[in-house]
């Protein structure tokens, strides 16, 4: 500790919104160098390394091999697919002197795919896994959190290549339990989650989530064991109805009732249903966005949900991804006369209608169902509009929130809601990028086939602050063992020469024995020291002072607090054996 690299501080830096973010840079782990870019002083890069092994380790373990491409690209393979432009602010574009345009790597699939296609050429070459453990680049919207989101990040992506279906499908089952050796090795509780492939395309999609509080991600449960990121909820429709009996619409009076809650109380003070109140569920809310492609063009899309639910933007962009949406602004809305704020029905709607602006619905607004509505004039709104027969919508998006206590899409039961962050994503990217570069292999039959990808990544950086958001205490760091920067911090307390010697002795006795050994030599107070590695979090505490004159010193346990004594004489058996995690002598 008298050389290390280390300075912990007493006050959170100011811009710590969660715990990992907090402790990680008051226990001199990490600094700050600009919004969302961290240094890793020696402490952290001791677990960040940690971190990569393990990854390293099962990667290697179902025969992937690591290799290491640059993080500055050049532009031309991320134009062939797309992405250059798809990207938007998110990717940092460098030019180099002559004007040439790169960018800094915010994901490599391109990358892999010209790699694979430079070098190979028959189904005989294949399956094969590529991995690597590299910094990535993404100018993130909201840096947050400290590691948790950065703009520079270290992440391990993997890639497969195989030449059909049946082979990708036991590429991505390797995968799969690879990540769930890492995932329990990092020592964190995790769910797996069915996933939106988002940018990427592709087919089966799975995200691993850490269970957190502070997490950006919504997922839901069920009982019977179905889980997902909330975008990837699919809602079950229920069976069209038939609608022979329903009474034909009717347009109604209903001044002053732009929002839902106006509506339900004006429909049952003036127009009071015979079997039961109104209710919000009984409304259809439509509400209109602006979209924007990726190739900048703009057109209005108006969405329909229950009117008891919001429209959850998260979900809605999931489903629009890569075009962007952004709600109706006041000068949208006078830009199109014909779309009255707060009456806005479907009558009007859809790609056939006389606006035709498309109109896609929730897909609980199903054939046959009856819905309260706008009638697209101030203070008036349509009764008894049944879906089918009074309007057809374009199709259904999955963009109405969900809610907890909704049924599970797989009828297993309610879903709860909880919030993760996401620290692995695994999917089948299928061929789209082996399309867009041409990577295809000769098959048994001497036919060229498209090669058929699936792409794997944990974020490696983003492990070490969830590791740490998940374990640390009100006192700071409280590491697992597996990812510890060392597995002993041994503390010299007192002024006693013979104190410091026996720590040191010890010290170099543990070390001999493959023991990690941090020594706090300082010539500081023990309140100091004991404060330092509470905050510093070495899962053992060994302390050489007061008891030395009886030949005894102190074991703590960082986690639980347990103390014990023993004897000098002992200690190299009993902290290996409590280090190897085996039952110390009694
Ligand atoms: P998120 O939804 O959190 O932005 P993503 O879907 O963009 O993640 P991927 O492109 O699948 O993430 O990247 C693979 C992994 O890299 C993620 O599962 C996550 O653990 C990690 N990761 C992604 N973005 C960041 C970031 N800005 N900072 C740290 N780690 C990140
Ligand atoms: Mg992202």
């Amino acid at each position: 500790m008298s050389e290390l690299f280390v300075r912990t501080l007493r006050e959170d830096p100011v811009d710590a919104e969660v715990p990992s973010h907090r402790w990680l840079v008051r226990a001199g782990y990490i600094r700050r160098a600009a919004p969302g870019i961290y240094s890793w002083l020696p402490l952290g890069f001791r677990v960040l390394r940690k971190v990569e092994e393990i990854v390293r380790q099962e990667m290697d373990a179902i025969g992937a091999q690591e290799v290491h491409f640059p993080a500055l690209l050049p532009r031309e393979p991320y134009e062939a697919t797309g992405r250059w432009r798809e990207y938007g602010d998110a990717v940092f574009r460098v030019k180099d002197r002559k004007g040439a345009d790169y960018l800094l790597g915010p994901t490599h699939e391109e990358m892999f795919t010209l790699l694979v296609k430079d070098l190979y050429s028959s189904y005989k070459d294949l399956p094969l896994s590529l991995y690597q453990i590299q910094t990535k680049y993404r100018d993130e919207a909201r840096p947050r959190a400290g590691l948790l989101r950065g703009r520079e990040f270290v992440m391990k992506d993997s890639y497969s290549f195989d030449v059909d279906d049946e082979g990708l499908q036991k590429s991505y089952d390797l995968h799969r339990d690879a990540y769930v050796k890492i995932f329990n090795r990092l020592g964190f509780e995790y769910v797996i989650v069915h996933a939106m492939s988002g940018a990427m395309g592709g087919s089966a999609s799975e995200e691993f989530l850490a269970v957190a509080e502070n997490g950006e991600d919504t997922f839901v449960r069920s009982p019977g064991g179905y889980a997902a990121n909330v975008e990837a909820v699919r809602v079950a429709a229920p069976p069209p109805i038939s609608y022979d009996d329903a009474p034909a619409a009717h347009v109604e009076d209903t001044p002053d009732t732009p929002t839902i809650g106006t509506l339900v109380a004006l429909a049952n003070a003036r127009y009071p249903r015979p079997d039961r109140p109104w209710v919000a569920g009984d409304t259809l809310k439509n509400v209109v966005f602006m979209v924007e492609e990726v190739d900048g063009s703009r057109h209005p899309l108006a969405v329909g949900v229950p009117g008891d639910r919001e429209v959850d933007l998260k979900r809605l962009a999931a489903q629009l991804e890569p075009a962007e949406a952004e709600p109706f602004s006041d000068q949208d809305f006078k830009a199109h006369p014909e779309l009255v704020k707060g009456y806005l029905g479907p009558q009007i709607l859809g790609l056939t209608g006389p606006t035709k602006i498309k109109y896609l619905v929730d897909p609980r607004v199903v054939s046959g169902t009856r819905w309260l509505t706008g009638a697209n004039e101030p203070g008036h709104h349509v009764f008894d509009l049944v879906c089918g027969r009074d309007f057809t919508p374009d199709g259904t998006i999955e963009a109405a929130e969900v809610r907890d206590g909704d049924p599970a899409p797989d009828g297993s039961g309610p879903l709860r809601l909880a919030r993760g962050i996401e620290m692995g994503h695994i999917f089948q990217l299928g061929k789209k990028y082996a399309e867009a570069l041409g990577l295809k292999v000769l098959d048994q039959h001497g036919k060229l086939v498209t090669v058929t990808m699936g792409s794997y990544g944990v974020g490696v950086s983003r492990a070490v602050a969830a590791v740490a958001e998940g374990t640390a205490d009100e006192k700071g760091l409280c590491w697992p063992r597996e990812l510890a920067p060392y597995d002993v911090q041994l503390l010299a307390t007192g002024k006693d020469e013979v104190v410091l010697a026996a720590a040191v002795d010890l010290a170099v006795q543990l070390d001999d024995a493959g023991v990690g050994v941090l020594l706090d030599d300082r010539n500081a107070s023990p309140g100091v020291k004991f404060a330092d590695a509470e905050l510093m979090g070495m899962p053992t505490i060994v302390v050489v002072g007061r008891g030395l004159a009886d030949g005894m010193i102190e074991l703590r346990d960082r986690r639980s607090g347990e103390q014990s004594n023993i004897a000098l004489s002992d200690a190299l058996g009993e902290i290996v054996a409590v280090v190897h995690g085996r039952p110390a002598l009694a």
